[in-house]
């Protein structure tokens, strides 16, 4: 699967290409002012793995060996969390810059685990990772009712239009957290529709796990599909999708009002009140996800949401805000599960279920459709953790609206 990086004729030439083009940006430039520390390397939920963790790779970049690294594959364990460029003192962009770069490299190298192929060709051939039919990209709304607006069907603008994502559109486990998010904006009465079989991956996770071109094209297959449509606005189900509308589209001339549906809901907080009756006496604890967190500072809406649920007691885990533990699943690391286990025999969604057990969590409550899926299982291999429940936050503000106890 080829990316958009011209091939260099010699390793002198190839540390030079990706040293100038890390250096073309402001933030890039950075890199220069790498004072050495290692505090991203030891930040790193996997640095201890790696050969060529950051700091070891800006000293390879400077030494003029970056090729080395074609060599190794332990950059495949980094599941871009943003951690490194968090604590860097110089404010290197570390994440979308250099590991970036250097999981492009490693593709053109043909120096790719199977499983991340897959899901790269998948995402290609059929528009989203899993492999799953675009055509049946809006089964999960059949049955709902009222029936969920697909553009072209209802044909007439909307003020909202939801970019549902691929994971809360396909796997069975994250269509029950988009379900209830249906009912809260029907709830609330908000006039919005979906794409449908029109919606593309919005690849973002691919572009971190070094795929840029095949990026690029969904993006502006989304985007040829935004123009078609008159809305007020875009919500995500999907930090990693929020990102991409936010950050990267603009780029390709793709450029939107975006926000993540716990943004949208947590400024209509006055008017979702009324419908939280229930009380949900539980000790809840939120997972910051990468991409809500660290990669665009939205902290404060989640913890909002969940704190109106009466009866809901909120606590932190040792880790949370800009410090919080990546899920494992970021840059591709949701299509490296069986990579990372034989490197690691560990799980980073088991480190982050042990930290919710710790703090005595009823729910670990989550906002990022990779999650569900990761922390439920990572439940079933800690004994402790049995009678943790895992659930999206529109799940539980679902639950606590009283047409959930009247169904
Ligand atoms: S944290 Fe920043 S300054 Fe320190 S080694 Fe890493 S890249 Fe360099
Ligand atoms: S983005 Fe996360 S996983 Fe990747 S190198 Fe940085 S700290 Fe490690």
């Amino acid at each position: 699967m080829a990316g958009i990086i011209t091939q260099v004729s010699s390793d002198t030439a190839l540390n030079d290409a990706v040293y100038a083009g890390l250096q073309e940006t402001e933030e890039g430039a950075r890199l220069r002012t790498c004072l050495q520390c290692g505090t991203c390397s030891g930040v790193c939920p996997f640095g201890y793995l790696m050969e060529y963790p950051p700091s070891r790779m800006v000293g390879a970049l400077r030494a003029g060996t970056f090729d080395s690294i074609l060599a190794t594959d332990t950059v495949w364990m980094c599941v871009s969390c943003y951690a490194c460029t968090e604590v860097c003192p110089a404010k290197i962009p570390l994440t979308p810059g250099l590991m970036t770069r250097a999981k492009e490299e490693l593709l053109l190298a043909g120096n790719i685990p199977n499983e991340l192929q897959n899901a790269l060709e998948y995402s290609q051939r059929y528009g989203n990772p899993l492999g799953e039919s675009p055509r049946k990209r809006a089964d999960w709304t059949r049955g709902l009712d009222p029936p969920v607006s697909i553009m072209k069907k209802v044909k007439r603008p909307v003020d909202v239009l939801w970019f549902v994502g691929d994971y809360p559109s396909y796997h069975a486990r994250v269509q029950t957290a988009s379900v209830a998010l249906v009912r809260i904006l029907d709830a609330l009465d908000v006039d919005f529709g979906i794409l449908g079989p029109e919606e593309q991956s919005d690849a973002d996770s691919q572009r971190l796990a070094g795929e840029r071109g095949l990026f690029e094209m969904l993006a502006e297959k989304n985007g040829r599909a935004f123009s078609k449509y008159r809305f007020k606005e875009i919500i995500t189900t999907d930090p990693h999708a929020y990102n991409a509308l936010k950050n990267e589209y603009p780029n390709l001339g793709i450029d939107y009002p975006v926000r993540h549906y716990t943004q949208f809901l947590a400024e209509r907080l006055h008017d979702l009140k009324p419908f939280l009756k229930n009380e949900l006496k539980a000790r809840v604890t939120f997972h910051d996800p990468c991409y809500l967190g660290r990669a665009n500072d939205v902290y404060d809406e989640p913890r909002q949401l969940l704190e109106a649920i009466p009866g809901l007691k909120l606590v932190e885990m040792s880790h949370h805000h800009q410090n919080s533990l990546c899920c494992g699943g970021g840059g591709g690391g949701m299509w490296l599960d069986g990579f990372q286990w034989e490197k690691a025999h560990v799980r980073l969604s088991e480190w982050r279920v042990r930290e919710a057990v710790a703090v005595g969590a009823d729910i670990l409550a989550v906002a990022c459709p990779y999650e569900s899926p990761r922390f439920e299982d990572a439940t079933k291999m800690i004994q402790d953790a049995r009678g943790l429940v895992v659930k999206d936050i529109a799940e539980l503000l679902a639950e606590a609206m009283e047409e959930e106890v009247e169904s």
